[in-house]
């Protein structure tokens, strides 16, 4: 099982399965929620995904649902439209041994200068 929180502790989650999806975004809206020069995503069954303590929602207005502490402003969690049925989780929140490597690499018109991406990875504009 894996554990997520933010950085206060109080929004927590508890992951029964593996990742399906594992991808960094290199888009303006990524920088933003991760405060960083890209967004590093997984995406899980959204059954397997159980979240515990008082959350927020923003709702960007493109059909994603993101879920943030009140308390610390740590993004956690989202619901993509474009991965229905899975959970998106920010892997910086996640703790213990399960971070694999990224398989791809998405909004790559946007990436900073002295970001390097490993040439195996699927890149994508
Ligand atoms: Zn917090
Ligand atoms: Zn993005």
């Amino acid at each position: 099982m894996s554990k997520a929180q933010c950085c206060c502790g109080k929004l927590r989650l508890e992951i029964d399965g593996d990742p399906t999806i594992n991808v960094v975004c290199h888009c303006a809206d990524c920088q933003r929620w991760s405060g960083s020069a890209f967004g590093w995503s997984m995406y899980f069954e959204e059954t397997s995904v159980h979240a515990s303590g008082n959350k927020s929602e923003y709702l960007p207005g493109n059909g994603q649902k993101r879920y943030f502490c009140p308390s610390c402003g740590s993004t956690l969690f989202w619901f993509s439209p474009d991965f229905a049925g899975l959970i998106g989780v920010a892997v910086g929140s996640l703790f213990g041994e399960r971070r694999p490597t990224p398989m791809a690499s998405y909004s790559e018109n946007s990436v900073c200068d002295w970001v390097n991406i490993p040439t195996d990875w699927e890149h994508h504009d």
